[in-house]
């Protein structure tokens, strides 16, 4: 395939991973640009990969111009957004003018509303198809894998779908009082809205973390999984149109839970601006300054994440249930290259995907998820780059196992 360019833009847990993962591929990410915000984060990425493997930059990814500049200046083939997904659309627009590939793994939402769904960013399907290139959206673990996974189950073990719960654990202890896995502004709104279901064609909606069930998970055991949405759930009742149920169950611990619900009463977790010694400032964004940064759990970092699919549905006229997931270890992945899983895990999907675009094996002229294309190349890489993954078919579900309910 050749050596290609490419520019990575965030330097935060994830990004940390996506340059680490892709610099270890030199035969393909011949040149590799490390941009975010603060180049002091890219520089200090680039030292511990060591090998001068990774150029770095400042950039401010809400500006197009600079973004535009930027390309320009160094001509990649491809840009891998892992910054916020607030930045989702300014660097969609500088692709767009400069003709380049794009792939991030969260979609957008706007920084006044916590809100996240698709149409800002499929709305670009026309433009980027008149521009030649393409653009996936949501190339990490949830979404990423899990629309993989259900893309893969789909194509060999059923004839129609009908219920998918997507459950994700993390069963880690990294010893803090309390901290998210990935940016803490994004996670703790995505967490505090309220849940939303598919059900016989239309969405649920549910109070924040109302519906909760214990499930069990691989090598882990029964955890408390809280129904929320999930922005995969969107575009993969879309692509998978026989899907009667659709579901996201993501692990809470009650200490966390408990450090959330005291900073939403006080008003820690609020977004609209109040005023600050004569200054305007975001509570929420104020909050994300004083927790740890993601890129610092690791050290320490004990247990393991299981993130999977349960899917049931119809295989030659018989009911088949087909379970699919991978673990992995905040240890492990600590030593290999100083991340935590939910960076890992992130990081190496987006990594993959970058390859499945610069090989070609997966090609196409617009924007697109994940779940569109051929999930057996992808599928062949995750083992070989570190997220191993495990099936079971016609097997009882551990989802439906309610007499724990
Ligand atoms: P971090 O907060 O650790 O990193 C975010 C990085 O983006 C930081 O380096 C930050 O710079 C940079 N950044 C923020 N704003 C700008 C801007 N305007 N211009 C340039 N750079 C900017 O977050 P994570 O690494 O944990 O998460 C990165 C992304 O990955 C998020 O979008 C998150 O939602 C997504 N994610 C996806 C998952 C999935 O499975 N699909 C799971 C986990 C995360 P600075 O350091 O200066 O603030």
């Amino acid at each position: 395939m050749g050596q290609k360019r490419i520019i990575i833009i965030g330097a935060g847990g994830v990004g940390a991973v996506v340059a680490y993962k892709c610099a270890s591929v030199p035969e393909v990410f011949g040149e590799i640009l490390l941009a975010s915000r603060t180049k002091a984060k890219c520089d200090k990425i680039a030292a511990s990969i060591g090998d001068n493997r990774i150029q770095t930059a400042q950039v401010n990814a809400d500006n197009v111009p600079e973004l535009i500049v930027l390309i320009q200046s160094f001509k990649p083939d491809l840009v891998i957004n892992v910054a916020l997904p607030y930045q989702d659309l300014s660097i969609m627009e500088a692709c767009l003018a400069t003709k380049t590939h794009y792939l991030d793994t969260a979609n957008y939402e706007p920084k006044e509303v916590a809100k996240f769904e698709y149409k800002w960013q499929w709305d670009y399907k026309q433009k980027f198809a008149d521009a030649g290139i393409m653009a996936i959206l949501g190339c990490g673990f949830d979404p990423g894998v899990t629309n993989i996974f259900t893309a893969y189950a789909h194509k060999h073990y059923f004839d129609e779908m009908h219920y998918l719960d997507i459950v994700d654990c993390n069963a880690g202890d990294h010893g803090k009082a309390f901290a998210t896995n990935f940016n803490p502004e994004i996670n703790i709104r995505e967490i505090t809205q309220k849940g939303k279901y598919w059900n016989l064609g239309k969405w649920i909606e549910t109070e924040p973390m109302q519906i909760h069930k214990p499930i069990e998970y691989p090598n882990i055991g029964f955890r408390d999984s809280y129904l929320l949405f999930h922005e995969e759930l969107e575009s993969l009742v879309k692509h998978f149109p026989t899907l009667k149920t659709a579901r996201f169950w993501m692990t809470f611990g009650q200490k966390y839970l408990m450090f959330l619900n005291v900073l939403q009463e006080i008003g820690m977790t609020s977004i609209k601006p109040i005023m600050y010694e004569g200054k305007e400032i975001v509570p929420l964004q104020f909050l994300k300054a004083v927790l740890p940064e993601p890129s610092s759990l690791g050290e320490n970092y004990k247990g393991e994440t299981s993130i999977g699919c349960q899917i049931r549905g119809i295989k030659d006229g018989k009911q088949r249930t087909y379970y699919i997931w991978n673990n992995c270890n905040h240890a492990e992945v600590y030593k290999e290259c100083g991340a935590q899983a939910v960076s890992y895990t992130t990081g190496v999907p987006a990594m993959i995907g970058a390859l499945m675009i610069l090989s070609g094996e997966w090609s196409g002229k617009g924007v697109f998820n994940v779940e569109e294309f051929n999930p057996d190349p992808f599928m062949k890489k995750l083992p070989i780059y570190g997220l191993p993954w495990n099936e079971e078919i016609d097997k009882a579900l551990p989802i439906e196992k309610e007499d724990f309910c």
